[in-house]
């Protein structure tokens, strides 16, 4: 360790910006399980997946073993818009937890979008541009990633079509504005316009959506038209490989100063953020280089690490999608309201949950109350207002530093702080107003939920 006082932000300069992606797969000596054609039980291949993903993705998506992967200098170019993005040094909130742990935190929420959402939307536009499509289709739960995918494909000049989670269009309504001033359309989901949204309202009346039902509508819209695909933005391998832009930048700016975190903590949704964040520090202990602790933070009312089943499942509520062996609660899972509408998926990334399931990662789950607690106390002393999604990491890393603070140990944390809250001021009125509830789903209800797992 330098001795030299290490600044408040380290950034990096345009020219020490990843020039490749890392496909941490290449490290994995047990793969991901590939997705599976639900029709047949078979692996899906290149020319099954090519009616939903452009082609350069689907090569993406099937790769487990190229290591680096070149980032298109057009992506580069894009990047350098709101990239690199700042590693900060906590200093504020280390005096004020009187810890002797040092704190790091990657913070994402430095452009529009609000969230490291971008980063791999822009990835995904660019080639779906390439490949001479006129447009994309996705689903958006709490607004991040549809306004991500809005603003990649107005720089693009794609259509972008847009299937948003229907309580989150109504309760959020600036989040679509700003999809539409980037010049997306915008649906309510489930919506009429599809046949697998008439499917679920007939048999759901009045349902406020869930991701799940938005993804079917999605993937349906897109297979009704050749020149459309669908873009997700979490849980595919493909989106995991652009998020480690992430960790290759706070990697290397924390090696200018030969700093080596202990523990690296990141909340998680559908996984995209954690794994990007994580993807070379895992490398290193895959090859056994160094050793790290890495912890997944996920809300407790939709705790698919924590207490899901490692199984096969749809990625989707009406059943359209591949289906991924990953960490799941069932695709029939509804997550109770909660205010961290970016981690309220029923599965999670299929190389997340492999690496959980070998033991190169712990997984945690906290109440939404105690997580407003961790970022408001952020927000006083670092001046950044967090995301309900980011803060449970926030929260993470502030017990982890408690505990540094009772045994004496200067361990260092790095935390990924994925996105700003602005959007999410209903849920700090709540918070505000002592009427934040903490739902727990009960082994019953899951229970009900793994019961229709698809059988193999
Ligand atoms: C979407 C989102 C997440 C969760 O998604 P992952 O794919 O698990 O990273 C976390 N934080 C913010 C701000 C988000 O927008």
């Amino acid at each position: 360790m330098t001795t030299e006082k290490i600044p408040y932000k380290i950034y990096l300069s345009e020219d020490e910006m990843p020039q490749n992606w890392y496909n941490v797969r290449a490290d994995m000596k047990n793969k991901p399980a590939p997705l599976l054609n639900p029709a047949t039980g078979a692996p899906m291949t290149f020319e099954d997946l090519r009616s939903v993903f452009c082609d350069e993705l689907i090569r993406q998506e099937l790769d487990n073993n190229t290591r680096h992967i070149p980032i298109p200098q057009d992506i580069r170019d894009f990047y350098k818009m709101y990239r690199p993005s700042p590693l900060v040094r906590a200093y504020c909130l280390e005096e004020k937890l009187q810890t002797p742990a040092k704190i790091y935190y990657k913070f994402e929420g430095n452009n529009t979008s609000g969230s490291h959402k971008l980063n791999s939307a822009i990835a995904q536009a660019y080639y779906a541009k390439r490949q001479g499509l006129k447009g994309v289709t996705t689903e958006t739960g709490a607004g991040q990633w549809g306004t991500a995918l809005s603003m990649a494909c107005s720089y693009l000049d794609l259509d972008c079509k847009v299937y948003m989670v229907k309580v989150s269009y109504e309760q959020k309504p600036f989040r679509r504005e700003v999809m539409r001033t980037y010049g997306a359309s915008v649906t309510p989901s489930p919506s009429m316009e599809t046949e697998v949204g008439r499917k679920i309202l007939a048999e759901h009346p009045g349902t406020s959506g869930s991701l799940g039902c938005a993804i079917s509508e999605a993937v349906e819209a897109a297979g009704a038209n050749p020149d459309y695909r669908y873009v997700l933005g979490s849980v595919l391998n493909q989106v995991m490989l652009h998020q480690s832009v992430i960790g290759l930048e706070a990697k290397a700016a924390l090696d200018k100063y030969q700093v080596v975190p202990d523990i690296i903590i990141g909340c998680a949704g559908g996984g995209s953020n954690l794994g990007g964040l994580i993807a070379p520090f895992m490398g290193e202990k895959l090859r056994g280089e160094q050793d790290y602790q890495f912890i997944a933070v996920e809300p407790a009312s939709c705790p698919s690490l924590t207490r899901g089943r490692f199984a096969y499942d749809f990625c989707d509520t009406g059943k359209v999608c591949p289906l991924a062996k990953m960490y799941t609660l069932g695709s029939g899972f509804m997550p109770s309201a909660n205010h961290a509408g970016g981690l309220r998926y029923h599965g999670m990334s299929p190389i997340l949950s492999q690496l959980y399931q070998d033991g190169y990662m712990k997984a945690i789950s906290l109440e939404q109350t105690r997580v407003f607690q961790a970022a408001e106390e952020f927000a006083r002393v670092e001046g950044i207002l967090p995301a309900p999604e980011s803060s449970h990491a926030i929260c993470a890393a502030m017990d982890e530093a408690m505990k540094c603070k009772e045994t004496g140990e200067e361990k260092t944390i790095l935390f990924g702080l994925t996105g700003t809250g602005y959007f999410d001021m209903v849920a700090y009125e709540k918070f505000h107003n002592g009427e934040m509830a903490d739902y727990i789903p009960t082994d019953a209800e899951l229970e009900a939920s793994f019961a229709a797992l698809p059988k193999l």
